[in-house]
Protein backbone atom coordinates (compact mmCIF):
# COMPACT_ATOMS: atom_id res chain seq x y z
CA UNK A 1 0.00 0.00 0.00
CA UNK A 2 1.57 3.23 -0.98
CA UNK A 3 1.30 6.46 1.28
CA UNK A 4 -0.92 8.94 0.23
CA UNK A 5 0.23 11.93 -0.95
CA UNK A 6 -2.14 15.43 -1.04
CA UNK A 7 -2.22 17.20 -4.21
CA UNK A 8 -0.18 20.21 -2.94
CA UNK A 9 2.87 17.28 -1.77
CA UNK A 10 3.46 16.79 -5.26
CA UNK A 11 7.04 18.21 -4.58
CA UNK A 12 7.50 16.17 -1.71
CA UNK A 13 7.70 18.50 0.76
CA UNK A 14 5.43 16.78 3.07
CA UNK A 15 2.95 19.68 4.88
CA UNK A 16 1.52 22.76 3.57
CA UNK A 17 -2.37 22.57 2.64
CA UNK A 18 -3.25 26.10 2.87
CA UNK A 19 -6.05 26.89 0.57
CA UNK A 20 -7.64 23.26 -0.07
CA UNK A 21 -10.41 22.13 1.90
CA UNK A 22 -11.53 18.83 2.85
CA UNK A 23 -13.17 17.95 -0.47
CA UNK A 24 -10.11 18.15 -2.29
CA UNK A 25 -8.88 14.93 -0.62
CA UNK A 26 -12.42 13.05 -0.07
CA UNK A 27 -12.03 10.78 -3.31
CA UNK A 28 -8.01 9.78 -3.13
CA UNK A 29 -8.55 9.35 0.97
CA UNK A 30 -12.28 7.32 0.90
CA UNK A 31 -9.93 5.08 -1.78
CA UNK A 32 -7.33 4.84 0.83
CA UNK A 33 -9.09 3.78 3.45
CA UNK A 34 -11.05 1.17 1.61
CA UNK A 35 -7.92 -0.70 0.82
CA UNK A 36 -6.91 -0.73 4.31
CA UNK A 37 -10.44 -2.22 5.49
CA UNK A 38 -9.80 -4.28 2.12
CA UNK A 39 -6.52 -5.82 4.02
CA UNK A 40 -8.31 -6.51 7.13
CA UNK A 41 -11.50 -8.20 5.81
CA UNK A 42 -9.65 -10.18 3.92
CA UNK A 43 -8.50 -11.99 7.65
CA UNK A 44 -5.02 -11.82 7.01
CA UNK A 45 -4.45 -9.71 10.48
CA UNK A 46 -5.70 -12.23 12.55
CA UNK A 47 -2.78 -14.70 13.40
CA UNK A 48 -0.33 -13.85 15.82
CA UNK A 49 2.27 -14.56 12.99
CA UNK A 50 1.03 -11.64 11.29
CA UNK A 51 0.80 -9.46 14.62
CA UNK A 52 4.49 -10.13 15.76
CA UNK A 53 5.78 -9.90 11.92
CA UNK A 54 4.30 -6.73 11.55
CA UNK A 55 5.89 -5.55 15.12
CA UNK A 56 9.35 -7.06 13.83
CA UNK A 57 8.70 -4.89 10.51
CA UNK A 58 8.30 -1.86 12.64
CA UNK A 59 11.47 -2.50 14.86
CA UNK A 60 13.50 -3.38 11.79
CA UNK A 61 12.45 0.25 10.25
CA UNK A 62 13.31 2.22 13.39
CA UNK A 63 16.96 0.23 13.73
CA UNK A 64 17.63 0.78 9.66
CA UNK A 65 16.46 4.32 9.85
CA UNK A 66 17.50 5.58 13.22
CA UNK A 67 19.91 8.21 11.88
CA UNK A 68 17.05 9.50 9.32
CA UNK A 69 14.42 9.67 11.98
CA UNK A 70 16.97 11.21 14.29
CA UNK A 71 17.73 13.78 11.75
CA UNK A 72 14.34 14.70 11.54
CA UNK A 73 13.37 15.26 14.97
CA UNK A 74 16.67 17.48 15.04
CA UNK A 75 15.12 19.26 11.89
CA UNK A 76 11.23 19.90 13.44
CA UNK A 77 12.66 20.41 17.52
CA UNK A 78 16.30 20.87 17.75
CA UNK A 79 15.97 17.02 19.21
CA UNK A 80 19.79 15.86 20.59
CA UNK A 81 19.95 12.50 19.68
CA UNK A 82 20.39 10.86 22.70
CA UNK A 83 16.98 12.52 23.70
CA UNK A 84 15.42 11.70 20.61
CA UNK A 85 16.78 7.85 21.28
CA UNK A 86 15.50 8.31 25.32
CA UNK A 87 12.15 9.60 24.22
CA UNK A 88 11.41 8.32 20.74
CA UNK A 89 13.10 5.79 19.11
CA UNK A 90 14.47 3.92 21.47
CA UNK A 91 11.04 3.86 23.42
CA UNK A 92 9.14 2.17 20.64
CA UNK A 93 11.68 -0.55 20.37
CA UNK A 94 11.28 -1.17 24.40
CA UNK A 95 7.30 -0.84 23.50
CA UNK A 96 7.88 -3.05 20.78
CA UNK A 97 9.74 -5.57 22.79
CA UNK A 98 7.61 -6.06 25.61
CA UNK A 99 4.46 -6.02 23.50
CA UNK A 100 5.78 -9.01 21.51
CA UNK A 101 7.19 -10.57 24.69
CA UNK A 102 3.47 -10.66 25.76
CA UNK A 103 1.31 -10.59 23.17
CA UNK A 104 0.20 -14.15 23.19
CA UNK A 105 -0.57 -14.17 26.75
CA UNK A 106 -2.08 -10.88 26.36
CA UNK A 107 -4.57 -12.74 23.26
CA UNK A 108 -5.53 -15.60 25.51
CA UNK A 109 -9.02 -16.01 26.03
CA UNK A 110 -9.76 -15.54 29.77
CA UNK A 111 -12.26 -17.94 31.57
CA UNK A 112 -15.66 -16.24 32.90
CA UNK A 113 -17.99 -18.26 35.13
CA UNK A 114 -20.91 -19.29 34.90
CA UNK A 115 -23.89 -18.84 37.43
CA UNK A 116 -25.01 -22.50 39.09
CA UNK A 117 -28.46 -21.35 37.27
CA UNK A 118 -27.47 -21.60 33.88
CA UNK A 119 -24.48 -24.94 34.48
CA UNK A 120 -23.83 -26.43 32.91
CA UNK A 121 -21.95 -24.31 30.71
CA UNK A 122 -18.54 -22.78 29.87
CA UNK A 123 -17.88 -19.24 29.38
CA UNK A 124 -15.20 -16.98 27.89
CA UNK A 125 -13.95 -13.66 26.95
CA UNK A 126 -11.94 -13.16 23.81
CA UNK A 127 -10.30 -10.33 22.23
CA UNK A 128 -10.84 -9.52 18.30
CA UNK A 129 -9.54 -6.51 16.18
CA UNK A 130 -12.12 -3.65 16.07
CA UNK A 131 -11.00 -3.09 12.17
CA UNK A 132 -9.37 0.12 10.74
CA UNK A 133 -7.78 2.34 12.97
CA UNK A 134 -7.47 6.01 12.45
CA UNK A 135 -4.50 7.43 14.19
CA UNK A 136 -3.43 10.97 14.35
CA UNK A 137 -0.29 12.11 15.83
CA UNK A 138 0.65 15.40 16.89
CA UNK A 139 4.27 17.47 16.87
CA UNK A 140 6.09 17.43 20.35
CA UNK A 141 6.89 13.80 19.93
CA UNK A 142 6.01 13.01 16.54
CA UNK A 143 7.59 9.50 15.77
CA UNK A 144 6.98 7.88 19.33
CA UNK A 145 2.83 9.64 19.29
CA UNK A 146 2.36 8.33 15.71
CA UNK A 147 3.83 4.67 15.90
CA UNK A 148 3.54 4.07 19.73
CA UNK A 149 -0.13 3.99 19.67
CA UNK A 150 0.39 1.98 16.00
CA UNK A 151 1.85 -0.84 18.12
CA UNK A 152 -1.24 -1.71 19.93
CA UNK A 153 -2.93 -1.18 16.89
CA UNK A 154 -1.49 -4.06 14.90
CA UNK A 155 -0.73 -6.37 17.83
CA UNK A 156 -4.35 -6.21 18.06
CA UNK A 157 -4.84 -7.39 14.78
CA UNK A 158 -6.11 -4.04 13.18
CA UNK A 159 -5.00 -2.07 9.80
CA UNK A 160 -4.41 1.59 10.20
CA UNK A 161 -4.60 4.85 8.42
CA UNK A 162 -1.89 7.11 10.23
CA UNK A 163 -1.85 10.68 9.90
CA UNK A 164 1.53 12.24 11.60
CA UNK A 165 1.66 16.19 11.87
CA UNK A 166 2.28 18.40 9.07
CA UNK A 167 3.85 21.12 12.23
CA UNK A 168 6.70 18.25 12.21
CA UNK A 169 7.06 18.01 8.51
CA UNK A 170 10.60 16.50 8.67
CA UNK A 171 9.07 13.62 11.08
CA UNK A 172 5.90 13.04 9.08
CA UNK A 173 8.41 12.80 5.39
CA UNK A 174 10.63 10.26 6.87
CA UNK A 175 7.27 8.39 8.65
CA UNK A 176 5.54 8.33 5.03
CA UNK A 177 8.96 7.21 3.18
CA UNK A 178 9.21 4.49 5.61
CA UNK A 179 6.58 3.02 6.52
CA UNK A 180 4.73 2.01 3.75
CA UNK A 181 8.20 0.26 2.95
CA UNK A 182 8.45 -1.74 6.20
CA UNK A 183 4.57 -1.99 6.69
CA UNK A 184 3.01 -2.23 3.46
CA UNK A 185 -0.85 -3.55 4.19
CA UNK A 186 -0.79 -2.99 7.54
CA UNK A 187 -0.25 0.90 7.67
CA UNK A 188 -1.02 3.47 5.02
CA UNK A 189 0.08 7.12 5.78
CA UNK A 190 -2.00 10.20 5.03
CA UNK A 191 -0.04 13.21 5.34
CA UNK A 192 -1.22 16.96 5.48
CA UNK A 193 -3.12 19.12 7.64
CA UNK A 194 -6.46 20.35 8.92
CA UNK A 195 -7.72 19.20 5.57
CA UNK A 196 -6.72 16.16 5.12
CA UNK A 197 -7.31 15.01 8.59
CA UNK A 198 -11.44 16.35 8.02
CA UNK A 199 -11.31 14.10 4.79
CA UNK A 200 -10.19 11.72 7.07
CA UNK A 201 -12.28 11.82 9.52
CA UNK A 202 -15.64 11.75 6.96
CA UNK A 203 -14.86 7.91 6.39
CA UNK A 204 -16.27 5.73 8.69
CA UNK A 205 -13.46 3.88 11.09
CA UNK A 206 -13.30 1.19 13.71
CA UNK A 207 -11.53 3.61 16.77
CA UNK A 208 -10.11 6.97 15.62
CA UNK A 209 -7.05 7.94 18.44
CA UNK A 210 -6.13 10.80 18.50
CA UNK A 211 -3.27 12.77 20.05
CA UNK A 212 -3.58 16.54 20.54
CA UNK A 213 -5.42 19.56 22.10
CA UNK A 214 -8.42 19.59 23.18
CA UNK A 215 -10.38 22.02 20.83
CA UNK A 216 -9.49 19.51 17.70
CA UNK A 217 -10.48 16.39 20.03
CA UNK A 218 -13.89 17.76 20.26
CA UNK A 219 -13.56 18.13 16.73
CA UNK A 220 -12.58 14.65 16.19
CA UNK A 221 -15.01 13.41 18.66
CA UNK A 222 -18.12 15.20 17.00
CA UNK A 223 -17.06 13.64 13.36
CA UNK A 224 -16.26 10.12 15.26
CA UNK A 225 -20.15 10.46 16.79
CA UNK A 226 -21.75 10.49 13.15
CA UNK A 227 -19.99 6.77 12.52
CA UNK A 228 -20.79 5.75 16.77
CA UNK A 229 -17.32 5.40 16.35
CA UNK A 230 -15.39 4.93 19.58
CA UNK A 231 -12.66 7.41 20.21
CA UNK A 232 -9.51 7.48 22.27
CA UNK A 233 -8.76 11.45 23.23
CA UNK A 234 -5.16 12.01 24.71
CA UNK A 235 -5.37 15.72 25.63
CA UNK A 236 -2.81 17.99 27.65
CA UNK A 237 -3.53 20.68 30.16
CA UNK A 238 -1.27 22.11 33.06
CA UNK A 239 0.10 19.22 35.06
CA UNK A 240 0.89 20.84 38.20
CA UNK A 241 3.93 20.03 40.75
CA UNK A 242 3.22 20.36 44.44
CA UNK A 243 6.45 20.72 46.53
CA UNK A 244 7.05 20.63 50.41
CA UNK A 245 10.09 21.45 52.16
CA UNK A 246 10.34 17.58 53.40
CA UNK A 247 12.19 16.55 50.56
CA UNK A 248 16.02 16.59 49.19
CA UNK A 249 15.63 19.82 47.19
CA UNK A 250 18.51 19.69 45.16
CA UNK A 251 17.34 16.23 44.10
CA UNK A 252 13.81 17.22 43.21
CA UNK A 253 15.07 20.35 41.65
CA UNK A 254 16.96 18.50 39.39
CA UNK A 255 13.98 15.93 38.81
CA UNK A 256 11.52 19.02 37.97
CA UNK A 257 14.26 20.94 35.55
CA UNK A 258 14.63 17.52 33.66
CA UNK A 259 10.88 16.84 32.88
CA UNK A 260 10.37 21.00 32.32
CA UNK A 261 13.04 21.19 29.80
CA UNK A 262 12.90 18.37 27.82
CA UNK A 263 12.03 18.91 24.40
CA UNK A 264 12.30 22.73 25.17
CA UNK A 265 8.72 21.77 27.56
CA UNK A 266 7.05 20.78 24.51
CA UNK A 267 6.04 17.82 26.52
CA UNK A 268 2.05 16.84 27.03
CA UNK A 269 3.07 15.19 30.98
CA UNK A 270 5.95 18.64 31.46
CA UNK A 271 5.29 19.66 34.64
CA UNK A 272 3.27 22.96 33.77
CA UNK A 273 3.82 25.14 37.22
CA UNK A 274 4.75 24.31 41.29
CA UNK A 275 2.76 24.97 44.22
CA UNK A 276 4.47 24.62 47.35
CA UNK A 277 4.42 26.77 50.58
CA UNK A 278 6.48 30.11 50.30
CA UNK A 279 9.35 28.34 52.24
CA UNK A 280 9.22 25.09 49.65
CA UNK A 281 9.32 27.44 46.64
CA UNK A 282 12.50 29.91 48.07
CA UNK A 283 14.65 26.20 48.64
CA UNK A 284 13.50 25.55 45.12
CA UNK A 285 14.01 28.57 43.85
CA UNK A 286 17.59 28.60 44.69
CA UNK A 287 18.33 24.73 43.64
CA UNK A 288 16.63 25.04 39.94
CA UNK A 289 18.97 27.46 38.46
CA UNK A 290 22.22 25.04 39.46
CA UNK A 291 20.30 21.92 37.77
CA UNK A 292 19.62 24.39 34.78
CA UNK A 293 23.26 25.14 34.21
CA UNK A 294 24.07 21.53 35.25
CA UNK A 295 22.31 20.11 32.46
CA UNK A 296 22.42 23.02 29.70
CA UNK A 297 25.81 24.88 30.84
CA UNK A 298 26.30 28.96 31.51
CA UNK A 299 24.21 29.72 28.20
CA UNK A 300 21.53 27.21 26.64
CA UNK A 301 21.56 28.51 23.88
CA UNK A 302 24.64 27.22 22.76
CA UNK A 303 23.92 23.73 24.31
CA UNK A 304 23.55 20.47 21.92
CA UNK A 305 21.02 18.93 24.97
CA UNK A 306 18.76 22.27 24.35
CA UNK A 307 15.91 21.64 22.03
CA UNK A 308 13.82 24.68 20.11
CA UNK A 309 10.48 25.52 19.72
CA UNK A 310 8.78 24.03 17.08
CA UNK A 311 7.77 27.21 15.23
CA UNK A 312 7.06 30.76 15.05
CA UNK A 313 3.63 30.86 16.12
CA UNK A 314 4.45 28.63 19.34
CA UNK A 315 7.33 30.75 19.98
CA UNK A 316 5.64 33.90 19.93
CA UNK A 317 2.70 32.48 22.01
CA UNK A 318 5.35 31.11 24.81
CA UNK A 319 7.32 34.42 25.08
CA UNK A 320 4.37 36.88 24.51
CA UNK A 321 2.68 35.44 27.89
CA UNK A 322 6.58 35.25 29.82
CA UNK A 323 6.87 38.81 28.65
CA UNK A 324 3.44 40.06 29.15
CA UNK A 325 3.89 38.73 33.12
CA UNK A 326 7.27 40.31 33.39
CA UNK A 327 5.98 43.64 32.34
CA UNK A 328 2.50 43.41 34.82
CA UNK A 329 3.71 45.19 37.78
CA UNK A 330 3.32 42.35 40.70
CA UNK A 331 2.53 39.52 39.29
CA UNK A 332 5.74 38.05 38.96
CA UNK A 333 9.82 37.78 39.91
CA UNK A 334 11.94 36.21 37.88
CA UNK A 335 14.08 33.44 39.18
CA UNK A 336 16.19 32.89 36.39
CA UNK A 337 16.37 33.24 32.25
CA UNK A 338 13.77 35.22 30.73
CA UNK A 339 15.97 35.37 27.35
CA UNK A 340 14.43 34.59 23.81
CA UNK A 341 15.31 34.58 20.16
CA UNK A 342 12.55 34.80 17.73
CA UNK A 343 14.81 34.03 14.70
CA UNK A 344 16.21 30.84 16.41
CA UNK A 345 13.06 30.14 17.97
CA UNK A 346 14.48 29.85 21.41
CA UNK A 347 13.18 30.45 24.82
CA UNK A 348 15.50 30.43 27.64
CA UNK A 349 15.23 27.88 30.73
CA UNK A 350 12.93 29.85 32.84
CA UNK A 351 11.76 29.99 36.36
CA UNK A 352 9.57 32.38 37.92
CA UNK A 353 7.48 33.47 40.62
CA UNK A 354 3.97 34.40 39.90
CA UNK A 355 0.42 35.02 41.29
CA UNK A 356 -2.65 33.29 40.31
CA UNK A 357 -4.16 35.92 37.89
CA UNK A 358 -0.62 35.50 35.34
CA UNK A 359 -0.80 35.08 31.76
CA UNK A 360 1.42 31.76 32.57
CA UNK A 361 -0.96 30.70 34.77
CA UNK A 362 -3.95 30.81 32.13
CA UNK A 363 -4.00 28.06 30.06
CA UNK A 364 -1.24 24.98 29.14
CA UNK A 365 2.57 26.76 28.63
CA UNK A 366 3.93 23.74 26.77
CA UNK A 367 7.07 26.08 26.49
CA UNK A 368 9.83 25.84 28.65
CA UNK A 369 8.78 28.09 31.37
CA UNK A 370 7.73 26.88 34.66
CA UNK A 371 6.18 29.26 37.45
CA UNK A 372 5.92 28.93 40.94
CA UNK A 373 2.86 29.45 42.72
CA UNK A 374 2.99 29.92 46.46
CA UNK A 375 0.20 28.20 48.53
CA UNK A 376 -0.36 27.96 52.45
CA UNK A 377 -0.65 24.33 52.51
CA UNK A 378 -0.88 20.82 50.97
CA UNK A 379 -5.10 21.34 51.28
CA UNK A 380 -5.04 24.34 49.46
CA UNK A 381 -2.85 22.98 46.55
CA UNK A 382 -5.24 20.54 46.54
CA UNK A 383 -8.09 23.28 46.25
CA UNK A 384 -6.54 25.10 43.84
CA UNK A 385 -6.13 22.07 41.82
CA UNK A 386 -9.64 20.91 41.75
CA UNK A 387 -10.54 23.90 40.87
CA UNK A 388 -9.45 23.32 37.35
CA UNK A 389 -9.61 20.89 34.92
CA UNK A 390 -8.69 17.17 35.84
CA UNK A 391 -4.42 17.49 35.01
CA UNK A 392 -3.00 14.57 32.65
CA UNK A 393 -0.55 13.91 35.61
CA UNK A 394 -0.03 15.37 39.03
CA UNK A 395 3.62 15.42 40.87
CA UNK A 396 4.22 15.49 44.29
CA UNK A 397 7.24 15.82 46.06
CA UNK A 398 7.01 15.59 49.96
CA UNK A 399 8.35 12.61 51.65
CA UNK A 400 4.80 13.46 53.98
CA UNK A 401 2.46 10.26 53.73
CA UNK A 402 -0.44 12.86 54.99
CA UNK A 403 0.28 14.50 52.16
CA UNK A 404 0.78 11.89 49.89
CA UNK A 405 -2.26 9.80 50.85
CA UNK A 406 -4.37 13.51 50.47
CA UNK A 407 -3.33 13.95 47.15
CA UNK A 408 -4.24 10.20 45.79
CA UNK A 409 -7.35 10.45 47.60
CA UNK A 410 -8.36 13.77 47.00
CA UNK A 411 -7.31 14.89 43.67
CA UNK A 412 -8.43 13.19 39.92
CA UNK A 413 -5.86 12.90 37.24
CA UNK A 414 -4.56 10.39 34.39
CA UNK A 415 -1.60 9.94 36.70
CA UNK A 416 0.08 10.42 40.10
CA UNK A 417 3.58 10.20 40.41
CA UNK A 418 5.63 11.11 43.80
CA UNK A 419 9.28 12.28 43.26
CA UNK A 420 9.42 11.87 39.25
CA UNK A 421 7.66 13.93 36.71
CA UNK A 422 6.92 11.83 33.08
CA UNK A 423 8.94 8.96 33.76
CA UNK A 424 4.99 6.61 34.41
CA UNK A 425 5.14 6.75 30.24
CA UNK A 426 8.13 4.42 30.21
CA UNK A 427 6.08 1.96 32.63
CA UNK A 428 4.18 -0.30 30.00
CA UNK A 429 2.31 -1.90 32.70
CA UNK A 430 0.46 1.75 33.67
CA UNK A 431 -1.98 2.66 31.62
CA UNK A 432 -1.26 6.13 29.83
CA UNK A 433 -4.13 8.31 29.28
CA UNK A 434 -6.21 11.37 30.76
CA UNK A 435 -9.55 12.12 32.66
CA UNK A 436 -11.91 14.69 31.83
CA UNK A 437 -10.10 17.57 29.92
CA UNK A 438 -7.31 16.06 29.76
CA UNK A 439 -8.58 12.91 27.30
CA UNK A 440 -9.91 9.42 27.45
CA UNK A 441 -9.04 6.28 27.06
CA UNK A 442 -5.38 4.61 27.54
CA UNK A 443 -2.56 2.84 26.02
CA UNK A 444 0.50 1.39 26.27
CA UNK A 445 1.56 -2.17 26.61
CA UNK A 446 -1.21 -4.48 27.56
CA UNK A 447 -3.29 -1.10 27.85
CA UNK A 448 -2.71 -0.32 24.04
CA UNK A 449 -3.84 -3.97 22.91
CA UNK A 450 -7.34 -3.67 25.22
CA UNK A 451 -8.00 -0.52 23.76
CA UNK A 452 -7.23 -1.51 19.54
CA UNK A 453 -9.88 -4.78 20.37
CA UNK A 454 -13.38 -5.78 21.54
CA UNK A 455 -13.72 -8.26 24.24
CA UNK A 456 -16.27 -10.78 22.86
CA UNK A 457 -18.44 -12.60 25.63
CA UNK A 458 -18.43 -16.22 24.50
CA UNK A 459 -21.18 -18.16 26.27
CA UNK A 460 -20.94 -22.70 25.37
CA UNK A 461 -24.40 -24.29 27.14
CA UNK A 462 -25.23 -28.24 25.57
CA UNK A 463 -28.23 -28.23 24.18
CA UNK A 464 -28.51 -31.62 26.92
CA UNK A 465 -29.49 -31.76 29.44
CA UNK A 466 -32.03 -28.93 28.59
CA UNK A 467 -31.67 -27.77 32.70
CA UNK A 468 -33.31 -24.38 31.52
CA UNK A 469 -36.46 -25.96 30.71
CA UNK A 470 -37.73 -24.40 34.16
CA UNK A 471 -37.62 -20.61 33.08
CA UNK A 472 -39.51 -21.36 29.88
CA UNK A 473 -43.08 -20.41 29.85
CA UNK A 474 -46.06 -21.46 30.54
CA UNK A 475 -45.12 -20.44 34.33
CA UNK A 476 -47.00 -22.13 37.15
CA UNK A 477 -46.69 -21.93 41.11
CA UNK A 478 -43.66 -24.87 40.76
CA UNK A 479 -41.96 -22.90 38.16
CA UNK A 480 -42.30 -19.98 40.16
CA UNK A 481 -40.48 -21.00 43.00
CA UNK A 482 -37.91 -22.73 41.34
CA UNK A 483 -36.94 -19.46 39.44
CA UNK A 484 -37.21 -17.88 43.01
CA UNK A 485 -35.05 -19.86 45.02
CA UNK A 486 -32.75 -21.02 42.80
CA UNK A 487 -32.57 -19.22 38.83
CA UNK A 488 -33.17 -15.36 39.96
CA UNK A 489 -32.56 -15.87 43.89
CA UNK A 490 -33.30 -11.97 44.56
CA UNK A 491 -34.07 -11.80 48.40
CA UNK A 492 -30.65 -12.01 50.93
CA UNK A 493 -28.35 -11.16 48.55
CA UNK A 494 -27.04 -7.68 49.45
CA UNK A 495 -28.24 -8.53 53.40
CA UNK A 496 -30.85 -6.78 52.67
CA UNK A 497 -34.34 -8.77 53.69
P1 LIG B 1 -0.93 19.37 16.30
O1 LIG B 1 -1.13 20.80 15.95
O2 LIG B 1 0.14 18.60 15.62
O3 LIG B 1 -2.36 18.67 16.10
C1 LIG B 1 -2.56 17.31 16.34
C2 LIG B 1 -3.18 16.69 15.11
O4 LIG B 1 -4.46 17.27 14.87
C3 LIG B 1 -2.36 16.89 13.85
O5 LIG B 1 -2.21 15.66 13.20
C4 LIG B 1 -3.17 17.89 13.06
O6 LIG B 1 -3.05 17.70 11.67
C5 LIG B 1 -4.58 17.59 13.51
N1 LIG B 1 -5.45 18.75 13.35
C6 LIG B 1 -5.12 20.04 13.59
N2 LIG B 1 -6.19 20.85 13.36
C7 LIG B 1 -7.21 20.04 12.97
C8 LIG B 1 -8.58 20.26 12.60
N3 LIG B 1 -9.10 21.47 12.58
N4 LIG B 1 -9.32 19.19 12.27
C9 LIG B 1 -8.80 17.96 12.29
N5 LIG B 1 -7.51 17.70 12.63
C10 LIG B 1 -6.74 18.71 12.97
O7 LIG B 1 -0.63 19.18 17.82
P2 LIG B 1 -1.15 20.04 19.05
O8 LIG B 1 -2.60 19.84 19.24
O9 LIG B 1 -0.60 21.42 19.02
O10 LIG B 1 -0.37 19.25 20.20
C11 LIG B 1 -0.12 19.81 21.41
C12 LIG B 1 -1.20 19.42 22.40
O11 LIG B 1 -1.28 18.01 22.47
C13 LIG B 1 -0.89 19.89 23.80
O12 LIG B 1 -2.08 20.29 24.42
C14 LIG B 1 -0.35 18.64 24.46
O13 LIG B 1 -0.47 18.63 25.86
C15 LIG B 1 -1.16 17.59 23.81
N6 LIG B 1 -0.47 16.32 23.82
C16 LIG B 1 -1.00 15.29 24.52
C17 LIG B 1 -0.32 14.10 24.58
C18 LIG B 1 -0.86 12.91 25.33
O14 LIG B 1 -0.31 11.84 25.15
N7 LIG B 1 -1.88 13.07 26.16
C19 LIG B 1 0.89 13.95 23.92
C20 LIG B 1 1.40 15.03 23.20
C21 LIG B 1 0.71 16.20 23.14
Amino acid sequence: MSTFASPLEADGSGSGTAGNDARDFAGPIRETVSATRAVFTSGVTRPLTWRLAQLKAMNQMLLDHRSDFTAALAADLGKNPSESWLTEIGFLTAEIANTAKHLERWLAPRRADVPLALQPAKAHTVLEPLGVVLVIAPWNYPVQLLLGPVIGALAAGNTVVAKPSEMAPACSAALARWIPKYLSGAVTVVEGGAPETTALLEQRFDHVFYTGNGRVGRIVMAAAAKHLTPVTLELGGKSPVYIDDTVDMKAAAARIAWGKFMNAGQTCVAPDYVLGTGDALAGLAAELPRSIRAMYGENPAHSPSYGRMVNDAAFTRVAGMLDRDLQQDGMSALVCGGHHDAATRYIEPTVIHVEVGAALMEGEIFGPVLPLVTVDSAQEAMRFINARDKPLSIYVFSEDRGVRSGFSEQTSSGALNFGVPAAHLSVPALPFGGVGESGMGSYHGQHSVQAFSHRKAVLDKPLAPDTLAWIYPPFGILKRQVIERFVAPARKRLGNG
